[in-house]
């Protein structure tokens, strides 16, 4: 089952990935987190990456399709996988859409969690990540809603699109998030 969790920045995508991919039994795949770990690592994209982060802006969709792309490659997607982060344009939703035709693994399920901004603004200056201060963190806002909200009407037409309230506990969220899941007849 290939799966994508889409929300504004600090609703909790990655925290509830983390436990849908051991319930699931798929890897999570995090382009944030790859992202930061090139960068860490000082690779070439690490490098073209850097500048992008730090200011909130996206990173060019060549560079994040490519990083997706060869991880999908990997043996332990072969029973699918959960992407928290990514697509986050409507390029990269196309882009995502004829490679998993081409490996006959279409998309099962795209999870969208809401939640306020005011309550997210605090969230994340709580976190306190380098790219977490209110200033990046209002541009980070200004993109998901321009360039990433797109997506939802994208995947609702496909009918394969739940919202889920992310404002409560993690826990809250947790079983709003089983139920949907089990709706969907995904189950481990
Ligand atoms: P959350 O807090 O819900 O985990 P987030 O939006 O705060 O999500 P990440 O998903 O980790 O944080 O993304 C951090 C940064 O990495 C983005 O602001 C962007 O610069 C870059 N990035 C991550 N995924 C993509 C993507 N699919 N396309 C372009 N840039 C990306
Ligand atoms: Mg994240």
């Amino acid at each position: 089952m290939q799966l994508v969790f889409v929300g504004p920045p600090g609703v909790g995508k990655g925290t509830q990935s983390e436990w849908l991919s051991s319930f699931l039994a798929i890897p999570h795949l995090s382009t944030g987190d790859m992202l930061r770990a090139s960068v860490e690592q000082k690779t070439d994209i690490g490098k073209s990456a850097q500048g992008f982060i730090q200011d909130g802006k996206l990173v060019p969709d060549d560079i994040v399709i490519e990083i997706v792309d060869s991880r999908l490659d990997e043996e332990d997607c072969r029973n699918g996988f959960l992407l928290d982060g990514f697509p986050r344009t409507l390029e990269q939703a196309e882009m995502l859409d004829q490679r998993l035709a081409s490996r006959g693994m279409p998309l099962s399920l795209v999870l969208e969690l809401t939640a306020d901004e005011s309550q997210l603004l605090q969230r994340l200056v709580d976190r306190g990540r380098d790219d977490d201060s209110p200033e990046v963190v209002r541009k980070r806002f200004q993109i998901y809603r321009n360039q990433t909200k797109p997506l939802l009407g994208y995947y609702d037409e496909k009918n394969i699109l739940k919202s889920i309230d992310g404002s409560g506990t993690r826990e809250e969220v947790r079983e709003h998030i089983r139920l949907a899941v089990r709706q969907q007849g995904l189950e481990a």
